[in-house]
């Protein structure tokens, strides 16, 4: 047994420069560090995300969730054992009593939650991913690469939030972010070429953020730079449309035209047959189940139809999902639910029934890499961290290169 002995919580900024939570918990003088990820395009289901409302960093401030962790967490948290991260997970859901964690905030309960495994993990000798995994986590997931921004994470016109790269075809992940980087650096020169040095400037999340009318050129750009590099076979397209974001009074609204789900739907198809897509994320509103059912019915043989703000990482909303066919994939968002036990949960759903699973960062990040050694933990086979650009981006990736590197010929790379 190892007691917690003290938990500290402080305000600390975000990759958008917005205020979130790092939370330190101590065993003697061995010390768990984690921070909160925030996320733009939220789905509406997710765990709440405790913001002060006063006029400090326009109302984004943290301290409400940082007092909550010092007055109400710790003292419960004080003597327990790290090692029991289900104990301490269920502690803090029971605490909260909310169904969405709104007494406490989702942040605090997470930032409690992340630091916690990893304090655990130093204290045992053990890599996280191992922590939390065991003796099977050994798969190196797909990296899928955010290289064109749009929706809420830019300010240019396309109404698709995230078109990405997947180098399904590499050998080891090592090589699958050579590639991604590769192709990014061809495509930052295809876009200048083609748009002007103003296409260059990135996202949110470090891919570019072209000034494009039409739904069809990213894709056009990107085939363009995956095959300069000669990567056609090796490197595929995904993408999320963050529907919710440009939906209303059951329309959607696409490069500004208007529209009903079932037009959507074909402009989907259409994309599919044209472009060596392999995934579309949250194609539809979050509320609109029905056409989730249809697109998986007509899609969801050929390619991966992966549900984001429908699920909010939530089992039991996964577990309606699986029942109605709504999709075929889970996204999976640790600061969506709350804690890393009731993430793990989310996953298990999703993997008993046969559904893959994408771990994913959010649009405001850290430095913090706790995601990497998740998803090798659960070898879900896929990850999404954005582009191969900025410090709060990459440091998952070379994360995963460095667990790869320690697992040596035990590690296996994709799906
Ligand atoms: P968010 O976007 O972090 O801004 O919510 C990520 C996503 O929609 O997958
Ligand atoms: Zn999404």
């Amino acid at each position: 047994m190892f007691e917690i002995t003290e938990v500290q919580a402080r305000e600390i900024l975000d990759s958008r420069g917005n205020p979130t939570i790092e939370v330190e918990i101590f065993a003697g003088e061995y010390m768990g560090r984690a921070s909160v990820p925030s996320g733009a395009s939220t789905g509406k289901r997710e765990a709440v995300e405790l913001r002060d409302g006063d006029e400090r960093f326009h109302g984004k401030g943290v301290r409400k969730a940082i007092e909550n962790i010092e007055r109400h967490i710790a003292p419960r948290l004080i003597g327990m054992d790290v090692l029991q991260q289900r104990k301490i997970d269920l502690m803090l859901i029971a605490l909260d009593g909310t169904p969405n964690k709104s007494k406490l905030g989702a942040n605090a309960t997470l930032g409690v939650s992340l630091a916690a495994a990893r304090l655990a993990s130093y204290l045992l000798e053990m890599p996280l991913y191992k922590y939390l995994g065991g003796t099977n986590a050994h798969v190196l997931p797909v990296p899928f690469m955010n290289v064109i921004n749009g929706g809420a994470h830019a300010g240019n016109e396309l109404s698709i939030q995230e078109h990405m790269i997947a180098p399904v075809g590499a050998e080891n992940v090592r090589e699958a972010i050579r590639m991604g980087s590769e192709v990014y650096h061809q495509l930052k020169s295809v876009l200048k070429k083609k748009y002007g040095p103003n296409a260059i400037n990135v996202g949110d999340e470090g891919g570019f953020a072209p000034p494009m009318k039409d739904i069809e050129e990213p894709f056009e750009a990107i085939t363009q730079a995956i095959d300069e590099m000669g990567y056609s076979d090796r490197v595929k397209i995904a993408i999320d449309s963050a529907a919710s974001g440009f939906y209303s009074d059951g329309r959607y609204t696409v490069q500004g035209k208007e529209m009903s789900a079932g037009e959507l739907m074909d402009i989907y198809e259409e994309l599919v047959n044209k472009y060596p897509i392999i995934l579309l994320e949250d194609p539809f509103a979050e509320d609109d189940w029905n056409a989730f059912m249809d697109i998986t019915s007509k899609l969801g043989k050929r390619i991966e139809i992966v549900g984001d703000d429908i699920f909010v990482t939530n089992p039991e909303l996964i577990r309606q999902g699986i029942e109605k066919k709504a999709a075929n994939a889970a996204l999976i968002k640790l600061n969506q639910i709350g804690t890393v036990t009731e993430t793990i949960e989310a996953v298990t759903v999703a993997q008993r029934a046969g559904w893959k699973t994408l771990v994913s960062h959010r649009s405001g990040e850290t430095a913090d890499d706790f995601i990497a050694d998740f998803a090798v933990a659960m070898n879900t086979g896929q990850i999404k961290s954005g582009a191969p650009c900025r410090v709060d981006r990459v440091e998952k990736y070379n994360q995963l290169m460095r667990i790869e590197e320690e697992l040596k010929e035990t590690a296996e790379y994709g799906y």
